[in-house]
This record gives C-alpha cells, sequence and structure tokens, in this order.
C-alpha cells in the first residue's frame, strides 16, 4: 500500500503491454498539451491526508518541494525522503479500479499516460541519485489511515 523505490519501471512496462503501437500515434496539439500539462494539484484531499498521518506520527516535512526533482508532495532533506501522493488515474496504479482508460480520444489519453508514467520514473531515478528514499502513496490507500500511519511508522522509525 505505501511503496518503497521505483516501482514505475514495473509500472510502465504493465503499461506498456497494454499500450498501442508506434504507428498508431500521433501528435498531441500544443493546446492540448498545455491543458493537460498540470496533472498534480497541491493539497488534494489524499493529499492532506497524508500530511494528517506524519503530523500525528511527530514527522517533519515540507510541502514547498519545487527545488526537488518532479516536485514532491512531501520532502525532508535532513532525513533524505521525499513522499509522493499519486492519483491512481493520472499515475496509472496497476490494478487498481480508477485505472481506467477512457475510449474516446483513446490514442492522446494512452500517449498521455506513458508521458506521465516516464516523467514519474525520471524523478524517482534522480531523487534516488541524490539519496533520498521515494515513497509512494496511492490515492485509493490515502483512506486507510491507520494502516498508513503504521507503515509510514515502520519505513520513517
Ligand atoms: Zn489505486
Amino acid at each position: 500500500m505505501l511503496e518503497v523505490v521505483d516501482s514505475s519501471d514495473k509500472r510502465l512496462q504493465a503499461f506498456k503491454n497494454s499500450s498501442l503501437s508506434k504507428k498508431k500515434r500521433l501528435r498531441t496539439t500544443t493546446a492540448r498539451s498545455e491543458a493537460m500539462g498540470k496533472v498534480r494539484k497541491a493539497g488534494t484531499g489524499p493529499e492532506l491526508a497524508v500530511r494528517r498521518v506524519l503530523s500525528d506520527l511527530g514527522v517533519r516535512f515540507t510541502i514547498q518541494n519545487q527545488d526537488l526533482p518532479g516536485s514532491p508532495d512531501l520532502a525532508n532533506r535532513r532525513r533524505r525522503f521525499v513522499v509522493f501522493v499519486h492519483g491512481c488515474f493520472w499515475h496509472r496504479h496497476a490494478g487498481c479500479r480508477k485505472t481506467t482508460t477512457p475510449t474516446r480520444n483513446r490514442v492522446f489519453w494512452v500517449q498521455k499516460f506513458e508521458a506521465n508514467i516516464r516523467r514519474d520514473q525520471r524523478s524517482v531515478r534522480a531523487l534516488r541519485r541524490m539519496g533520498y528514499r521515494v515513497l509512494i502513496v496511492w490515492e485509493c490507500d490515502t483512506r486507510k489511515g491507520s494502516r498508513l500511519a503504521s507503515r509510514f511508522a515502520t519505513l520513517l522509525s
């Protein structure tokens, strides 16, 4: 439920298996790319839930992390860990019922999701090179507060 390190490689692989062939790809228009460009919003419900769990555990973190690769939702530079709270749909939570693919404009969506996964991978790799532990919390798991708390307690103790 709380993933440590780079699970995104597997995620991309799983995603690619169900993906489109190269020649079917279409070029996205600039306007579309811009409209869809910003995937994550700050301070969403799931993110607030994770903040609360960590605060209750007495774990300190910052929420302004644009200086770090991928702008992690939470970070502690001294203790060298970051937390991403990933929306299941946008970041393609494998096996999750929220991970659907719209049937309209399917090519566009598939490319969009691929790009998201690649971006996630790049961020994780860069952070790990900097010595950070990368923790990923999936949106659908943020409702299981007490389980999340015990996982965090174990990982960050
Ligand atoms: Zn999920």
